[in-house]
């Protein structure tokens, strides 16, 4: 693959994208990135070099989900599409649709325009929320052969997954794609690992709440992980790998209990004074609780849910090889430190 043709990744501001685009620029690709506000360039730039690249070549264009402007340009002389943009809030939003629009919409605009411009191969990051939400009875491995069951209450943020995912195989393999053109699906769980700004995303919220006492115990909920640094490696093999066409990945480096992650975290955390709560609390304490509190509610089907995710289609054809689970922590909180947001 030429490195002069630049790779355009969607949401150049994200979590994920951030690192992804220091790891792109560290493999001598060229970088063009979309915004939706070109307000933010300077503050990724900046996080680019934090992360020990220089982002002088990388460009910057300006790119909504939710509109068609833009786009064309955005993908003029591209051939790789890494499609990492997808809203993320932290609450519910009261109307599913302002999730579900810009994820569905937004992801077949990529597709259209990518198409266009004869885009050969796009990487679309979705999530483990389209592979085993709605699942909850079930404590078992699930694989990439599973998809979550919209039907059963799963959130609107896992619904715009589980439907952003779909509506982008059945482009891929419908009639519209004239020119074949390829697609990658990378599925990572809950992601961790260093933030790169100060601009802490919903990824954070969890490891920042447990530093600053905010919560009184943890329910029995079960966490997959991964480190924000083997999802961009994943996303970028993804790209590299042939094979990898027309699969989809789920890429977990393990699961932890909430009380696992308070526990690392007071291990290492409680000596400079942080106050990580030590109780579990009771499930059906948590089923009481979430009669009257909506954030409460929404993980209330995961309470006691004993599941896997099996990375082992990645570990085979992307050669993915990970941090431990208890690394991401513990670089996710050390970063929180780092950047002054604790
Ligand atoms: P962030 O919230 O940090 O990044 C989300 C990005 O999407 C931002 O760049 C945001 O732009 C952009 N975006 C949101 N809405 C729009 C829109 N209407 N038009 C254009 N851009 C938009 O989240 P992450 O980096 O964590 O997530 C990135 C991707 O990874 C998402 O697709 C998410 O679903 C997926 N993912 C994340 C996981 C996690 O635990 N973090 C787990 C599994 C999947 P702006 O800065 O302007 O808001």
């Amino acid at each position: 693959m030429s490195t002069q043709t630049p790779i355009l990744v969607t949401g150049a501001s994200g979590f994920i994208a951030i690192h992804t685009i220091a790891q792109l620029l560290q493999k001598g690709y060229a970088v063009r990135g979309t915004l939706r506000s070109l307000a933010k360039e300077a503050e990724v730039r900046e996080a680019i070099s934090r992360l020990g690249q220089d982002p002088a070549s990388a460009l910057f264009v300006s790119a909504n989900l939710n509109q068609d402007a833009g786009w064309r340009e955005a993908l003029e002389n591209v051939a790789t599409v890494l499609h990492i943009a997808s809203p993320f809030p932290l609450d519910e939003p009261e109307d599913e649709d302002e999730l579900i629009k810009p994820a569905v919409e937004g992801t077949l605009r990529v597709l259209r325009f990518a198409h266009e411009a004869g885009v050969k191969r796009v990487v679309q990051v979705s999530s483990n929320a389209a592979v085993s939400a709605g699942h909850t009875a079930e404590n078992r491995t699930f694989t990439e052969a599973d998809w979550s069951i919209v039907e059963n209450k799963i959130g609107a943020y896992s619904k715009s997954k589980t439907l952003a995912e779909r509506a982008a195989w059945e482009f891929i393999h419908g009639a519209e794609n004239k020119n074949k053109m390829e697609m990658v699906a990378i599925n990572p769980p809950f992601v961790l690992g260093p933030v790169p700004n100060k601009n802490y995303n919903t990824s954070s919220e969890l490891i920042r709440t447990l530093l600053l006492g905010q919560t009184p115990g943890t329910a029995r909920i079960k966490m997959a992980v991964v480190d924000v640094r083997d999802v961009a490696t994943a996303i970028i093999s993804a790209m590299e790998v042939e094979e990898a066409n027309g699969k989809r990945f789920l890429v977990s480096a393990g699961e932890l209990w909430l009380k696992e992650i308070a526990d690392l975290l007071r291990a290492q955390y409680a000596p400079r004074g942080y106050k990580i709560p030590r109780l579990q609390i009771p499930s059906f304490v948590a089923r009481i609780v979430a009669r009257f509190d909506k954030k409460v509610a929404l993980i209330i089907n995961t309470l006691d849910w004993d599941y896997r995710l099996s990375s082992e289609q990645a570990e085979q054809i992307l050669k993915w090889t990970h941090r431990t689970p208890q690394e991401a922590v513990l670089a996710m909180a050390e970063s929180l430190m780092e950047q002054g947001i604790l």
